[in-house]
């Protein structure tokens, strides 16, 4: 045991504020704060670096290093500021890097903290989903230990636990549905942005929480967990459960469903890569069979959902298909955001871009991921 080193990059996004919570609740004697790093929320960051009593904080906005500095001045914590600053942190060796920076931002930086071997708290699902294989080869040539953040590949990963792999048939990503579970395509057509952010059990980031309601998270979960558990196409299953109980599971041969159960509360997961292999003790609430009552799921509907269709059609055909899906989804929904595109038109964007690029081959480099990347979303 001991304490260990911990760097979390996207400290002030919604999964960075829940780790801190999870690292506050450990203590100091379970985890000694190398970086913190951020973007645009600087009051935030400097109130973290403080409070966890960080070495260096960073902001990858270049702009704002002045305004840390100040915010940081006289706490003996370094400061740093912009993309070089940001791999510069990633790459101080510590045992766990949460990464937690949303989108394609993340690669480069998660890319740079895999080199040091050590634990990858993983959260950012675009470098599974735009880097697959080359991730993947990556941490097993500097050993790094992955483990997944996402709540049901956390889930699939503790319902695998001292399982023999060919005795897999298939793993059951559950979904809530999101907000619009129940609407028609006639209703989603004119949501704004602020409707779509309205997740019914998750507190989440803006943009995990619009990609919940199109669903075009759990197409980008269908392809996280292609990778990080080796699966075919068909071996990927989707179900709809509106009340995000089950996180997932794993059917196996005999017939048997494991499952992993909790509340809806990101601690959960991320207590559990922090604290692996043990378990830590946290004040997450405990759930209430008897006040539950019942647990529902349902076929996911394709069609009014076509984020699932495209993933399945990534899944399908490899090469570089799903790193163009999460390019062109990402300028969707920055687009839709602004206010520019509508809600329905995200999915019919990544479709063109999808039908476009449909040939490149896939990518070996982090070069070649950004190539694809910026086509993508143009
Ligand atoms: P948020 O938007 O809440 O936070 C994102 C973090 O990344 C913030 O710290 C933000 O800084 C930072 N950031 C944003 N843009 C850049 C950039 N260009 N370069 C460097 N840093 C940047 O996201 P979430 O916490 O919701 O999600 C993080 C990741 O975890 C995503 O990949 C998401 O899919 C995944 N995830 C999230 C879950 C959740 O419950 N939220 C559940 C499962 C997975 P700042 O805020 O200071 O600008
Ligand atoms: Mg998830």
């Amino acid at each position: 045991d001991g304490q260990r080193s911990i760097t979390v990059l996207g400290a002030t996004g919604s999964i960075g504020v829940s780790t801190l919570d999870v690292l506050t609740h450990l203590g100091p004697e379970a985890f000694r704060v190398e970086a913190l790093t951020g973007a645009s929320n600087i009051a935030l960051l400097a109130e973290q670096a403080r409070r966890v009593g960080a070495r260096l904080a960073v902001t990858a906005d270049e702009s704002r290093y002045g305004e840390l500095k100040d915010a940081l001045s006289g706490t003996g914590i370094e400061v740093a500021a912009g993309r070089t600053a940001l791999i510069e942190a990633a790459s101080r060796p510590v045992d766990v890097t949460m990464a937690a920076i949303v989108g394609i931002a993340g690669l480069a930086p998660t890319l740079t903290a895999i080199r040091h071997g050590g634990v990858i708290a993983l959260a950012n699902k675009e470098c599974l989903v735009c880097a697959g294989a080359f991730f993947l080869a990556e941490c097993e040539r500097h050993g790094a230990t992955l483990l997944p953040v996402d709540s049901e590949h956390n889930a699939i990963f503790q319902a695998l636990i001292g399982e023999e792999r060919a005795a897999v048939e298939t793993i059951v990503l559950t979904a809530s549905g999101g907000p619009f579970r129940t609407w028609s395509r006639q209703e989603m057509a004119s949501v704004t942005a602020k409707t779509a952010a309205e997740h019914p059990n998750w507190s989440m980031g803006l943009k995990i929480s619009i990609d919940s309601a199109s669903m075009f998270n759990k197409a980008l979960e269908m392809i996280e967990a292609q990778h990080l558990f080796g699966l075919t196409a068909e071996q990927v299953e989707v179900i709809v459960h509106p009340q995000s109980i089950v996180h997932s599971m794993v059917r196996y041969r005999d017939g048997s469903i494991l499952a992993q159960l909790g509340p809806a509360d990101m601690r959960v997961p991320i207590g559990y890569a922090l604290a692996w292999p043990d378990r830590a003790t946290l004040p997450t609430e405990r759930l209430d069979f008897a006040a539950l009552s019942c647990l529902d799921f349902e076929a996911p509907d394709e069609g009014r959902f076509p984020a699932l269709r495209l993933a399945r059609r990534a899944l399908l055909h490899g090469g570089a298909s799903s790193a163009v899906l999460n390019g062109a989804k990402e300028a969707a929904l920055d687009a839709f955001i602004a206010g520019e595109i509508g809600f329905l038109d995200m999915a019919e964007r990544v479709e063109v871009a999808m039908d476009r690029l449909g040939d490149l081959s896939e990518p070996r480099s982090l070069d070649e991921i950004e190539e694809i990347d910026r086509q993508a979303r143009i």
